[in-house]
């Protein structure tokens, strides 16, 4: 390579582009949205369609928790299939998107506050690529993931994601990928085909969680435990939440905000996702 061959490919990431992404929380629930045509589905499918071309996608899942926080630096990924008692239809799917490691090592300079590890060990697992796969289905565009450091509090989660924010401008989509009402203890299992369905308390934190976010009210969100009485059932573990913190954190006063996949599923989770920008 001649070295301006080599500084193009050091620089390449470091290009600033015109059009700033959008940044993502979804909705991912049940693994098997990962090969089901439905209606959360088809929105992945068009979302993928409508959005500005990223040069990368960055996914915050809540399905990698770490102790320190870990970037995924290896090229390709491998498909993970971390879950169990499913059809094997869906431990077949391989979602072959490349990985980025200049990227993974430009986003660990990025960030200040915490030293991020580059990791060659995890790939991308169900928070990913079920969700990811219907929005860029050629698996061309390369796919990474950041992990949620679990020995943190929301706060930590929302401030390192600000440390983040340039990367809207180099064209990376970062989606954070949960679920805020998400209590598995308590699914109703025989309501999974009744649209819409919610208990009254998911009811309750579902629309808390959208007037927060409307009201751009990060404070509260992030203080969730205070929310209401019925915030320990939406979340009685904060690991499909965090995600939201990043999300937010990215976000800015300019940033439209605009909800999709709006709906409660089996009593208590929601799929309820937001676009910022
Ligand atoms: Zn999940």
């Amino acid at each position: 390579m001649s070295s301006i061959a080599a500084f193009n490919a050091f620089t390449r990431d470091l290009d600033e582009q015109d059009t700033r992404m959008p940044v993502l929380f979804v909705g991912h629930g049940s693994p098997m949205n990962g090969i089901e045509q439905n209606e959360f589905s088809s929105y992945w499918q068009k979302l993928g369609k409508e959005l500005p071309v990223p040069k990368a996608v960055l996914v915050v899942s809540a399905h990698w928790l770490t102790r320190g926080t870990h970037i995924t630096a290896m090229d390709p990924p491998k498909t993970i299939h971390d879950f169990g008692g499913f059809p094997n239809e869906l431990y077949e799917v391989q979602y072959p998107a490349p990985g980025d490691p200049l990227l993974a090592s430009e986003t660990k300079e990025l960030v200040k506050s915490t030293d991020i590890g580059l990791d060659h060990d995890w790939g991308l697992d169900h928070g990913a690529w079920t969700v990811v796969k219907w929005m860029y289905p050629d698996a061309t565009i390369p796919v990474l993931q950041l992990s949620i450091d679990y020995s943190k509090p929301a706060e930590y989660h929302y401030n390192l994601a600000k440390e983040l924010v340039a990367l809207r401008k180099k064209g990376v989509l970062i989606i954070g990928s949960g679920n805020m009402v998400h209590n598995l203890r308590m699914i109703a299992w025989d309501k999974f085909d009744v649209p819409n369905y919610g208990y009254d308390w998911a009811i309750e934190m579902h629309e808390l969680f959208k007037n927060k976010i409307s009201d751009r009210d990060d404070k509260a969100l992030i203080n969730y435990g205070s929310l209401s009485k019925s915030a320990s059932l939406a979340i009685p573990t904060p690991d499909h939440y965090f995600p939201l913190m990043y999300t937010l954190g990215l976000k800015d006063r300019k940033d439209d905000i605009s909800f999709f996949n709006d709906k409660l599923v089996a009593g208590s989770l929601n799929m309820t996702s937001v676009k910022f920008g």
